[in-house]
């Protein structure tokens, strides 16, 4: 996928250690020259980390996020049509591609999402095997066909949505990306315009990927329960997010479920966890 390897390097490119064996035996005012130097290296790497971190406005949170949201929007726009194109594209029905909106929008207009400022936009992919709904940075939320069509009801819809809404207010993707030096390297090569020889397109390929990875036990655990937040704020019914769980495991046998993996966390666990919500909620 990466033909010029060798660029990696430019990306992990050292800093310097400032206590360098080197460094032994020279004279003291070398010395303090030197401590000087790192301790200015070191106080360049803490402003470095510190204005990395960004307020999350809806959650409050301060996450370390190396991209602006506007950045994410523009990141999930690009990926778009390569995440379609891997589910078969965007599905003909347009009656039914309405639908999915309706029920997202209600979801976004009727909860704190709305405040997180993302223009969401919700996809049925063709894609009629692999039972799966993910989310790209920025607000493009996608459901196979696969997943879609065994939902029962639209407030299992919309826990599917919610969920996904939740892993974009909470920049779990971008979070993930942020963690590797080397594709942030790329992507913010291309968006400040030397992109290289990294086009667009390996762009949208690395960020799909991710797209399509599972996040870790916690992230999703923090999704569910933004899913169960959104539906009680758009008066849907959150114990449907059990059956959802339900659907998921039957069809974990067969066909690869990345975003929705069964076994991490189980959906046993993640059923419990929807339940403990519920219960909090209604309090
Ligand atoms: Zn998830």
């Amino acid at each position: 996928m990466y033909r010029n390897r060798p660029q990696q390097g430019r990306y992990y490119g050292g800093t310097g250690d400032p206590y360098s064996r080197q460094g032994r035996g020279m004279g003291t005012g070398r010395f303090k020259l030197m401590l000087i130097i790192g301790l200015a290296m070191f106080a360049f790497q803490a402003f470095k980390y510190f204005t990395n971190t960004q307020l999350n406005p809806v959650t409050g949170e301060n996450q370390r996020v190396q991209w602006s949201p506007e950045e994410e929007v523009q990141l999930g726009l690009q990926s778009k049509p390569q995440m379609a194109q891997q589910h078969g594209g965007f599905h003909p029905d347009q009656r039914a591609q309405d639908y999915l909106d309706k029920v997202g929008q209600r979801l976004v207009q009727s909860s704190i999402a709305a405040k997180s400022g993302y223009p969401y936009d919700f996809h049925l992919l063709v894609d009629d095997r692999t039972v799966n709904a993910f989310a790209l940075p920025g607000g493009q939320c996608f459901i196979t066909a696969a997943l879609f069509n065994k939902l029962e009801n639209e407030d299992q819809l919309a826990g599917v949505i919610g969920h996904e809404i939740g892993h974009v207010i909470e920049r779990h993707g971008a979070e993930r990306m942020a963690k590797s030096g080397f594709i942030q390297g790329i992507i913010q090569s291309v968006m400040i315009g030397s992109g290289g020889d990294h086009s667009i397109a390996q762009i949208a390929n690395v960020v799909g990927n991710y797209a399509n990875m599972k996040y870790g036990r916690d992230q999703e655990l923090e999704s569910d329960k933004w899913g169960i937040q959104l539906m009680i704020d758009a008066g849907y019914n959150p114990e449907e997010l059990i059956g959802v769980m339900d659907i998921l495991e039957e069809s974990s046998g067969g066909s690869r479920t990345p975003e929705w993996q069964s076994s991490h966390p189980s959906p046993e666990n993640r059923r419990q966890n929807i339940r403990n919500l519920i219960e909090q909620y209604k309090k």
